[in-house]
């Protein structure tokens, strides 16, 4: 007899397949009778799965096998779209790309990126992320992204922030306590801050993460009316009313920050109501407003406010509410660090091999040593060896082109 135990991983059975779901947010099936040939099995528990008359390393191996094979096809549970699994022995560094692993732009905020999705569809958002995104998503294992943070931390020797910045809700991991926890434990880093849209926070989960001393949460807030917050989120289940729940509480137990982008046409209304609010808690947070900014890859529902108008608007409304609203660079305690050597440069042809699709359909991930390269327009073909122009080499993310 041989049990198989993981837990990162949740079994289910169906008539004719085993339902395997990652961190919560993936799954893949693997029809039954390819298990069966392993071995017969049962599910002892959600995360354990028990065979019979085989021994262990013959069907850990086996099992191993057809995980790996599996994988190749695992979709995001929320939105449909594919997922892939970065872990130890996939083959893909986490310092290249930018929208997952770990961006250092040589300064001491380090941001690391474990997971991409939203369950919201914010008409603003930057990367157009969420429930209606077709883009290819990343999960990282925790451990490897832990392990290669440490080595960077370790090179820059000096204390930094870790700024945990996804292109999503970043509580979709559902190892994000863990994680938060492995950074709490780190001596160089300083402070740990995270961007997220409070939907999936709560008072048990807040009280969690207050044990983490170094952690800031920066959350957001667009609009105070249930409408017209819902109409921005994108999503019609957006609960405003327990976001301003989380909010309240988190003040009250971490270092909080409330970030409403100012959407022209769509929120400039609700700004004074959510300074009201703020001003009203038991505990006041920081509050950080942001201008609108229109990106090529993003949703632009409306146009840009000059940042000229967009200052004199928070002065006047600082006046009039008695209320700090303009953040400084040193608010925020970012200096340069030690620079980062590249690998390669624009302008270098490398060699490199295919290992996985990029963000945007017909675009794939290429790996060559230490470092991936986001190459556009090429179509995913696993393990194919090519060669890379590189055209962008900027703070060590790598875009290239086939030659
Ligand atoms: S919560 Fe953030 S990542 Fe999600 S859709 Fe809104 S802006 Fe985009």
């Amino acid at each position: 007899m041989a049990e198989l135990s993981f837990e990162t991983l949740t079994f289910r059975t169906t008539k004719d397949e085993l339902v395997i779901t990652l961190l919560n947010i993936c799954n893949t099936k693997i029809p039954k009778e390819e298990v069966e040939a392993i071995a017969p099995f049962t599910l002892s528990d959600n995360h354990t799965m028990v065979f019979d008359k085989i021994d262990q390393e013959k069907a850990s191996t086996k099992f191993s096998f057809l995980l790996t094979k599996y994988f190749d096809s695992l979709k995001n549970i929320l939105t449909g779209n594919k997922v892939t699994y970065i872990h130890r022995n996939s083959g893909i560094p986490l310092i290249g790309n930018v929208a997952f692993g770990i961006v250092y732009r040589g300064s001491s905020i380090i941001e690391i990126k474990p997971v991409t999705s939203c369950n919201l569809d914010c008409v603003y958002c930057s990367i157009s992320e969420g429930l209606s995104s077709k883009k290819n998503d990343f999960i990282i294992e925790k451990e490897y992204l832990i392990e290669e943070l440490e080595k960077l931390v370790k090179f820059i020797d000096e204390p930094v922030e870790i700024h945990i910045g996804v292109q999503g809700e970043p509580f979709l991991y559902s190892d994000m306590e863990g994680l938060i926890a492995d950074l709490q434990a780190m001596e160089n880093v300083r402070t740990i801050s995270i961007d997220t849209n409070g939907t999936i926070l709560n008072k048990d989960k807040i009280d969690r993460l207050a044990k983490n001393n170094k952690l800031q949460v920066n959350l957001s807030l667009d609009a105070i009316n249930e409408e017209e917050a819902r109409k921005i989120a994108g999503v019609k289940t957006y609960n405003v009313k327990h976001v301003k729940e989380v909010i309240s509480y988190a003040s009250q137990k971490l270092k909080v920050i409330v970030a409403p982008v100012l959407v022209q046409g769509f929120n400039d209304e609700e700004l004074e109501e959510i300074i009201k609010f703020v001003k009203s808690l038991p505990v006041q947070p920081i509050l950080g407003i942001q201008n609108f900014l229109r990106y090529k890859t993003g949703r632009n529902p409306g146009k840009e406010m000059s940042w000229e108008k967009f200052y004199s608007l928070l002065e006047e409304l600082e006046k009039k509410h008695q209320i700090k609203l303009k953040l400084q660079k040193e608010d925020f305690n970012i200096k340069e660090t030690k620079e980062l050597s590249k690998p390669f440069k624009e302008g270098d042809i490398v060699k490199a091999v295919i290992k996985c699709p990029d963000r945007f359909p017909n675009s794939s991930i290429a790996v060559s040593g230490e470092r991936s390269i986001s190459i556009p327009n090429c179509q995913f073909k696993k393990d194919k060896k090519v060669s890379v122009k590189i055209a962008r080499d900027k703070h060590n993310i790598f875009v290239g082109k086939l030659v």
